[in-house]
Order: structure tokens, then C-alpha cells, then sequence
């Protein structure tokens, strides 16, 4: 196989690509070996290609957002720890939020709450992306299990 590294710094925005990265450094539980690849993503074509890629070249992949509800091996992994950065926030119309998935939940209930929008105020305090949070559903637990 071609140097997967390289090729994705061939890319992806320069920095974006960094090889054995400790995956004790990227969750809240500071637990973790080395990922042989970690890609930091703040895209979302970036994002759709790179999975794309990973797919077609049988590379594992694992996709992490603000890494505080994973428990990684002290083995390590040998893949691609995608970073979800996406944080786009916009008021795309009145009363319609468009929010990336990397985005962390308290910026969108700051967010939402400044617009006087209601609906988002019980993620206050829970750490995490809206992405995992969404991909955690339909098993919300106390703070959103109305939302
Ligand atoms: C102290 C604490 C309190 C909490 N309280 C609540 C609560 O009151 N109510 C509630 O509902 N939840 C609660 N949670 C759960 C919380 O919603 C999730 O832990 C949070 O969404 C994880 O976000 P993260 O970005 O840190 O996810 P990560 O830890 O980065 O990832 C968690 C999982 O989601 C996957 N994932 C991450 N991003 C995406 C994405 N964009 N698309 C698809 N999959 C993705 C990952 O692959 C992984 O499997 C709590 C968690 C903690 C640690």
C-alpha cells in the first residue's frame, strides 16, 4: 500500500495530518496508546472524502468528537482517528440554526439562547459534540429527554 500519511497530507490542509498520536490525549479519561494516523477535520466535503478514502483502501477509521464518552485501548489503533471539528453555527433563517457536527453543545445552547430560541437549554452542561450526541439518539438520558 502507498504511505497512507503522506497521502493524506497530500490533501488535507497542511497540520490537519499527524502520525502516532497518544489517544490518552484527545479523551476526557486520558486513557489510550498511540493511533497511527489522526486527522483533524473542519469540512465537510474534507470529511465525506476521507471516509470515502478509508473505505476504499480498507483503512480502519474511527470518528471522535469531544472524546468524553470513549475509553480507548493502551494497545493503540491502528487507523484513522478522525477529529470532528466542524463547528459551523449559523442562523440560516429566522429561527432555523444550522449547526456542525463537531460543534460543542454548549456553544449551541449559548448560541440558541441568544436568539431567544428555546428547545436546546437542557444540553447545558453535558460535554460532548452535537454530532455524537445525535448519533447517541433515541436514548437520551436525563438533561435531554425531551429533546
Ligand atoms: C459527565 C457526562 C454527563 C452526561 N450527561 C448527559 C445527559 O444528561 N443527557 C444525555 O443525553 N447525555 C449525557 N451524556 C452523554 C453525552 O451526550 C455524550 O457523552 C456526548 O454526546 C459525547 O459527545 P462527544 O463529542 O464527547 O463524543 P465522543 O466521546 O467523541 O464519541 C462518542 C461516540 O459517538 C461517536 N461519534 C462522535 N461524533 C460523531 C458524529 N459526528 N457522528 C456519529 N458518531 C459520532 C463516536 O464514534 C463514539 O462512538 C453525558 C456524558 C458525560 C461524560
Amino acid at each position: 500500500m502507498r504511505d497512507w500519511g503522506e497521502y493524506l497530507k497530500s490533501w488535507l490542509p497542511a497540520g490537519a495530518v499527524q502520525e502516532k498520536v497518544p489517544l490518552r490525549s484527545q479523551t476526557t479519561f486520558r486513557i489510550g496508546g498511540p493511533s497511527r494516523w489522526c486527522a483533524t477535520i473542519t469540512e465537510a466535503d474534507q470529511m465525506v472524502r476521507l471516509i470515502q478514502e478509508c473505505r476504499r483502501e480498507g483503512v480502519d477509521w474511527f470518528l471522535l468528537g469531544g472524546g468524553s464518552n470513549v475509553l480507548f485501548c493502551d494497545r493503540g489503533f491502528e487507523g484513522v482517528l478522525i477529529l470532528n471539528r466542524i463547528e459551523t453555527l449559523a442562523e440560516t433563517r429566522p429561527g432555523l440554526v444550522t449547526a456542525g457536527a463537531g460543534l460543542p453543545l454548549m456553544n449551541l445552547v449559548r448560541y440558541t439562547t441568544g436568539l431567544s430560541l428555546s428547545g436546546f437549554e437542557n444540553l447545558a452542561g453535558i460535554p460532548g459534540s452535537v454530532g455524537a450526541r445525535l448519533s447517541g439518539m433515541p436514548e437520551p438520558s436525563a438533561g435531554t429527554s425531551e429533546n
